[in-house]
């Protein structure tokens, strides 16, 4: 397995699969720490999450850095997720308890409650794009359930890998009950049909989340599929368009496009569309792209050579299929998984632009007539993960909003963000299952009732 810096595409580092029998022992020894763990207090592992948590802040130039090399996120943006990852950890520590405590039931028995007991092993597949929070969202809560985790990365960011074991070490959590096996997909199909492992959660591509889910039925194994996007943002007749330029354009250019959450099709009430794609070139136009760890770089490159190749043969196809380029569109010639801020317009029903979901710096302009098309057309699509509607008319947006967007998010004049407070994830190809909140932490439990004659 190999770590490409994709500044440059040179490697950083090597590591050897673990083999066959090297797996089947880190999951025995996961089970064993289970039996272990199952019997802590609450406040013990809270304690051990709220070291974590130091230990995140503590290192967190040093861990943006290595996100910055191994998949090219500029530091800044590296810092915020390493200080997000420690929000979850303290929030998880603090709310964790209460989110599990028993829930006594009034029924004929003298004693009738709901218990959330752990479940065992847990297996994460995880993908490059947040190679923390992706991670630390999944591992705060199941940590704090009693459970055990089991971590395969994408093989891109194993160096990010290692250090998120090393975190919870140094935090004091007992040995394998977090830990990463470096793996390739054959294996983790071997680890999903382990019969010590529990459950399976994945973030990744839809691809991905069909075979693992797939791995997991056979097996009859519970699984939460955080999955892509290709999400509407609604900018209605009323909208106030600098507040919908700048919410948008940060929502897709954050973290170079590569982002499940991301702002990706931008449905324009077409008296707008003019003012709307000349503020939007202005704020692309402004971005610098560059090395990760130059401060000045607002995009960095994307994590790896092929993906760039995929996204710039999506924005081809749409251009050949009527889109207009007004901005970027070609591949820089410099060394690197470089791609720039680019803007299509005029595009349609029909273009990948519209169709599929671009994972990376390109904006999607659609005109749309009345909100009664844009809802349409911000419904017509396989995706649902989390859309936004910019509009003045507060009341009428909170109502489409709640109602009327197939998502498993919606905001109102602001873009979308992952936040511990708020249950997180999708419908249709974009997953099921939710992360965070409460939601999050009772996916991998047993909900047990319990009652007493
Ligand atoms: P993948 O979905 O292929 O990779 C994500 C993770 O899933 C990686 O750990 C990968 O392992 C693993 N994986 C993939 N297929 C399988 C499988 N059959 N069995 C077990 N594990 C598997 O994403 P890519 O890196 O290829 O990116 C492609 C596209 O995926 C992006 O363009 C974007 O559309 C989407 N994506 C969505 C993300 C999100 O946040 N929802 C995050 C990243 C990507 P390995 O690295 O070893 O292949």
């Amino acid at each position: 397995m190999q770590s490409v810096n994709p500044k440059n595409n040179q490697v950083i580092a090597q590591y050897d699969e673990l083999t066959e029998p090297e797996i089947e022992l880190a999951v025995e020894q996961s089970h064993q720490a289970f039996l272990e763990w199952r019997t802590s207090t609450f406040e013990a592992r809270a304690a051990i999450l709220k070291r974590a948590a130091d230990e995140l802040e503590q290192r967190k130039s040093e861990l943006a850095k290595l996100m910055a090399d191994e998949m090219g996120k500029p530091l800044a943006e590296g810092v915020s997720e390493v200080e997000k990852c420690a929000w979850v950890c303290r929030y998880y520590a603090e709310h964790g308890a209460q989110q599990l405590a028993d829930k006594p039931i009034k029924t004929e028995f003298s004693v009738s409650k709901i218990s959330f007991q752990p479940i065992g092993c847990v297996f994460a597949v995880m993908p490059w794009n947040y190679p923390f929070w992706q991670v630390f969202r999944f591992a705060a809560p199941t940590l704090m359930a009693g459970n055990t985790a089991l971590l395969k990365h994408a093989g891109n960011v194993s160096g990010c890998a290692l250090e998120i074991a090393s975190i919870f070490a140094a935090a004091g959590l007992p040995e394998h009950c977090f830990s990463t096996l470096l793996i390739g997909q054959k294996a983790a199909k071997a680890v999903i049909e382990n019969p010590l492992v529990r459950a399976v959660t994945l973030t990744g591509s839809t691809g991905a989340g069909k075979s693992v889910a797939a791995t997991a039925g056979g097996v009859l194994k519970k699984c939460v599929l955080e999955l892509g996007g290709s999400d509407a943002y609604l900018v209605l007749a009323d909208a106030n368009v600098d507040q919908a330029v700048e919410k948008c354009a940060q929502s897709r250019l954050l973290n170079g496009g590569q982002s499940c959450i991301s702002a990706k099709r931008f449905l324009v009430h077409e008296s707008l569309v003019a003012d709307f794609t000349s503020k939007l070139l202005a704020y692309f136009d402004q971005q610098v792209l560059g090395d990760p760890l130059d401060d000045a770089t607002t995009i960095g490159p994307m994590a790896r050579s092929d993906l760039r190749d995929e996204l710039h043969d999506q924005v081809l196809r749409s251009i050949d299929a009527g889109a207009e380029c007004l901005l970027g569109g070609q591949i820089p010639d410099r060394e690197g998984a470089y791609y720039p801020p680019t803007i299509l317009s005029s595009v349609t029903p029909g273009m990948p632009a519209f169709d599929e979901e671009l994972f990376g710096p390109v904006a999607a302009i659609i005109s749309v007539k009345s909100t009664e098309q844009a809802v349409q057309w911000a419904n017509q699509s396989n995706f649902g993960l989390g859309g936004a509607i910019f509009s003045a008319d507060i009341e009428q947006a909170e109502r489409i909003a709640t109602q009327q967007i197939d998502a498993g998010a919606c905001f109102v004049n602001d873009f979308v963000k992952s936040d511990p407070r708020l249950p997180f994830g999708g419908v249709k190809d974009s997953g099921y299952g939710r992360e965070l909140r409460e939601f999050g932490i009772h996916e991998f439990v047993n909900i047990k009732s319990v009652c007493v004659q």
